[in-house]
């Protein structure tokens, strides 16, 4: 009761497919897009960022949404049914923020949110796509996870705790809807070369006054083995592989990207 994507082999041919990439304006998110609208879907580019949204939609002639997703009315609103999330084909979860602090001194608010937009809102657009991907006996569930969906770094509670309950999520819906051609797996990089990470670079140097190269070396790869950053396209071709024909087995795993840091 899975039958497999359309297009040979390893290829991926998602001609008629809705997909809906949040987070798409930017980094991974829009990395994403660019893949998975080359494979023939039609795109629907989930973004808080209305510029970033409307720009990745453009080129790629796919529909921009503006929604964010911390706040819990328009995140409701969003998923209402014959809303736009009750038709999608593939829903790729990738909308993520980072908050750097010891627990001690950690926002309430601020974990808060970070559950809202990396836990609750999968949740509640999973909730919403399903019902469409199991009758028709076919549907994609991708999480952008993290290494840290796998291990724990100091001063990162909200992510790391919210990296570990999207696996969690992950692993149920797959077994909901494996029997019913619905997978769902999540992709784990390291450090991913995007507009964020970047910040980090430049903020971190100055703050241990390192060089850039120094600081992706030593600080962010110093548990990697391959001492560069992951590049978007990297995982974008890891999230179009879990949508393809070969990937029809794949449901409920972890699918780690991360030169080797978590092989430790
Ligand atoms: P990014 O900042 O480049 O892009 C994130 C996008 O999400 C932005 O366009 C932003 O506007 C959007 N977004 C953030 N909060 C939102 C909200 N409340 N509602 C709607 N949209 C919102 O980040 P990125 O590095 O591409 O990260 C994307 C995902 O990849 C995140 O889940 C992140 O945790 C994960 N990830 C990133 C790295 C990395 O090193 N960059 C590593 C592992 C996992």
């Amino acid at each position: 009761m899975n039958p497999p994507a359309r297009g040979a082999g390893s290829g991926l041919d998602l001609s008629g497919r809705r997909v809906l990439v949040t987070g798409g304006g930017s980094g991974i998110g829009r990395a994403c897009v660019l893949r998975l609208a080359a494979a023939g879907g039609t795109l629907l580019v989930l973004d808080r960022d209305e510029g970033a949204a409307e720009a990745v939609a453009d080129e790629v002639g796919g529909v921009p949404l503006v929604v964010d997703l911390g706040d819990r009315q328009a995140l409701a609103s969003l998923c209402e049914p014959g809303g736009p999330v009750s038709d999608v084909d593939v829903l790729v979860n990738n909308a993520g923020l980072q908050h750097v602090a010891p627990v001690e001194q950690f926002p309430p608010d601020r974990f808060a949110l970070i559950l809202q937009v990396m836990v609750q809102a999968p949740f509640e657009l999973a909730r919403a796509a399903v019902p469409h991907m199991y009758a028709q006996g076919w549907g994609r569930l991708v999480h952008v996870s993290s290494v840290h969906g796998l291990r724990a770094s100091a001063h990162k509670s909200a992510y790391v705790a919210a990296k570990h309950a999207i696996e969690g999520l992950s692993k149920v819906l797959a077994l909901e809807g494996g029997g019913r051609g619905v997978t769902s797996n999540t992709v784990c990089p390291g450090y991913v070369r995007t507009p964020l990470v970047e910040g980090q670079i430049a903020a971190q140097a100055q703050a241990h006054g390192l060089p850039e190269s120094e600081v992706v070396r030593t600080v962010m790869l110093g548990a990697s083995s391959i001492k560069r950053l992951i590049e978007p396209s990297e995982v974008a071709e890891l999230a179009a592989y879990l949508c393809s024909e070969a990937a029809s087995y794949a449901n409920g795993s972890a699918f780690v990207l991360d030169g080797g840091w978590s092989a430790r």
